[in-house]
């Protein structure tokens, strides 16, 4: 098997078939990218878009973040999920605002200190928005390896030793094909953002400069997302499927996981929040949700009570002698 032969297969698929998202292609600043990053946490990039382009047009920087009222954070937060995520992003840019003046810090160490943001996060940033060489392991990344390299199904939990030792070992070095160094050195820079913006399509990652570690990772978590899935990899469409062990050995045990699957939404305490929340964010700002219209959300008083207690422990809402609101 030819590592490299495989890696530049990966950059042509790439090349030729990555989702057109707004944040990619260096068209976006590193807090562009970092918040498409929190957004996608729990959530499909596709279905992520029209959030994360509301949300640039009106805070495009950490500092207007930080600034925002808490319930227009929490109502742009929309439909988006795990609605904490907005106010912890909306910490992160405090901290970015005030101890870095209003830039992303570029070290790894810098970046898992900000308020929410872990490895993943932090090493995605890293590598896609300022173009360091750093090995970005998520759930479809993990797999894709797993399958291709090893032969044997991902099975999900707690990202292993062997994993990162294996995403790290299968790195491409970063030799710069076609650009001096000073292009990916400045890669995420205001300059570099508005040099790469886009004038009707895609840009090749050869003008664009990009490093080989930073195709490789976008690539293989690309082809993670829409060919090499969980439950139903399209081996038949596969760039790699020539150096797939996995394939080779008949996908044995496809789609088996180690965690239990997912609960299932309906009845949840997830989507009684969810109502509670949606029923504020429909309210003119400031407005109270008197209590007795809160009160007919949920059939359960018991569960809708515990659940509007568990959203006040929280923050992302207040509970008054009459009703509820979003936090001011
Ligand atoms: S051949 Fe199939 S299992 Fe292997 S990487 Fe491609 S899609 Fe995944």
């Amino acid at each position: 098997m030819n590592d490299t032969a495989i890696s530049l297969r990966l950059g042509a698929w790439w090349e030729a078939n990555a989702r057109d998202l707004p944040w990619r292609f260096g068209r976006a600043t590193p807090w562009g990218v970092l918040v498409s990053e929190v957004m996608s946490q729990q959530t499909q990039m596709s279905r992520v878009v029209p959030y994360w382009t509301d949300w640039m047009e009106r805070w495009p920087d950490a500092r207007a973040l930080a600034e925002a009222p808490k319930a227009e954070v929490i109502t742009a937060w929309g439909r988006l999920g795990y609605p904490r995520r907005a106010l912890r992003l909306q910490e992160c840019a405090r901290v970015v605002a005030e101890d870095y003046a209003d830039k992303l810090p570029r070290t790894y160490d810098e970046l898992t200190a900000l308020p929410g943001i872990g490895d993943y996060t932090a090493s995605a940033v890293m590598s896609f928005a300022f173009g360091e060489r750093i090995a970005v392991i998520d759930t479809n990344i993990r797999r894709v390896l797993s399958r291709v390299f090893l032969g044997v199904e991902s099975r999900g939990g707690a990202t292993s030793p062997a994993e990162r030792a294996l995403a790290n070992r299968m790195l491409p070095k970063d030799e710069i094909l076609g650009c001096d160094a000073d292009v990916a050195d400045n890669a995420g820079s205001a300059e570099h953002v508005v040099n790469s913006t886009i004038r009707g399509g895609k840009r090749s990652r050869l003008h664009r400069g990009e490093r080989p570690s930073v195709t490789w990772n976008q690539s293989v978590m690309e082809l993670g997302a829409v060919i090499c899935t969980a439950k139903s990899p399209l081996c038949d469409t596969c760039p790699i499927a020539d150096d797939c062990a996995f394939l080779k050995a008949g996908r044995p045990g496809l789609g088996e996981r180690r965690t239990r699957p997912r609960q299932r939404f309906q009845g949840t305490d997830r989507q009684v929040r969810g109502l509670v929340l949606a029923a504020l964010r429909e309210l003119p700002a400031g407005a109270t949700l008197p209590r007795e219209d809160a009160d007919k959300l949920w059939k359960d008083q018991i569960q809708l009570a515990a659940c509007i207690a568990s959203l006040d422990d929280d923050g992302l809402i207040e509970i008054l002698d009459g009703g509820l609101r979003l936090p001011s």
